[in-house]
């Protein structure tokens, strides 16, 4: 049995999905403050908070669980900087508590949702996981701690981590059977779709076209949420006792913010009115991740590159749940 927390959010319910699709079974754990129930797509799921230790113990024994993979975190950037708190407690306490649950359990393999935010501003791109961890956000320093709690635990107690960092994860399940949906939504493949679905009375916002870019727009890395929820299967098969091993989940490419716009626009046959705003704070110009180390150590690579693609799938869902889960 796999126990998958935030296994209703985004990211967590694609990897619930692909874990089902292989046979896997598997337990949710979500305190569905972010996640949607609808999402887990009839999976079990204790609602529960990460920092009930014993609450994570109990599910744990209940449903015998060998390895867990953890997505529950919370994860805006700008949230972060008001609102430390939130996630200190939420991601490195959270993680803490789920470890010292693990570890009563003597359950010790662990796939650990980290982030590109960990790198901060990188010196060049492509990106690889020997680069230094200088994260620049709360966010991403909470991200950063909790690799470090993983690397202790490994060295002390002999847990077995991999600890993908993904680039900026975008998409939708190919089939449509689940989508992204935050509220408010501030990821840009979403807040362009919406724009789109609003009719223009929510204009898209375009933070910054003076950038030392080609169109002068920021450059990411947007990588398929199928893809991720496929690496993270395989992880669970190559995880050694003892060892802390870091990997990038990209694409491999990268996409301004302007590209992405003509994307959806193809995609919707819509024009995307947008409004050109100053640059929003400690948005890195260029983050596009190197995977040579995913197709060596995990055999993956992304499947779907196209960024016309996954806004296709992204646009899927969202045309048909114009209210999310809710719809
Ligand atoms: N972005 C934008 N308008 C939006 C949302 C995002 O111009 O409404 C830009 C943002 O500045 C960044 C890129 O799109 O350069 C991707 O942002 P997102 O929030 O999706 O991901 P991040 O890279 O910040 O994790």
């Amino acid at each position: 049995m796999i126990l998958v927390t935030g296994g209703a959010g985004y990211i967590g319910s694609h990897a619930v999905l692909e874990l089902r699709r292989s046979g896997h079974p598997v337990v949710i754990f979500d305190d569905l403050k972010e996640g949607h129930r609808a999402a887990a797509l009839g999976t079990p799921l204790v609602q529960g908070d990460l920092c009930d230790r014993d609450l994570l113990i109990d599910t744990i024994r209940r449903n015998k669980v060998e390895a867990v993979m953890h997505f529950a975190a919370r994860c805006y950037v700008g949230e972060s900087v008001t609102q430390p708190a939130k996630y200190i407690r939420d991601n490195a306490r959270g993680l803490f508590e789920l470890l010292e649950a693990m570890r009563a359990c003597e359950v010790k393999r662990i796939v650990f949702s980290s982030t590109c935010a960990v790198y901060g501003v990188p010196a060049r791109v492509p990106i690889t996981e020997e680069f230094p961890r200088q994260p620049i956000s709360p966010y991403g320093i909470t991200k950063r701690f909790c690799e470090e709690e993983l690397e202790m635990y490994c060295r002390a107690y002999g847990f077995a981590v991999v600890a993908p960092r993904y680039f900026n994860a975008a998409g939708a399940d190919p089939e449509g059977r689940l989508g992204e949906w935050h509220e408010p939504e501030t990821h840009l493949i979403p807040a362009v779709l919406r724009s789109i679905l609003s009719g223009g009375a929510k204009p898209l916002e375009v933070f910054g076209t003076d950038y030392p870019t080609p169109d002068g727009t920021c450059i990411r890395d947007y990588v398929h949420v199928a893809d991720l929820a496929t690496a993270h299967r395989l992880a669970l098969g190559v995880m050694k006792p003892g060892v802390f091993e870091p990997v990038n989940l990209g694409s491999g490419r990268g996409n301004s913010v302007l590209e992405v716009i003509a994307a959806a626009r193809k995609v919707t046959g819509a024009e995307v009115p947008y409004l050109v705003k100053p640059r929003r704070e400690g948005d890195p110009p260029a983050l596009v991740g190197g995977v040579d180390k995913a197709k060596r150590w995990l055999g993956w690579t992304a499947r779907h590159v196209d960024i016309e693609e996954t806004v296709r799938h992204a646009w899927n869902w969202l045309a048909a749940h114009p209210r999310g889960y809710a719809s």
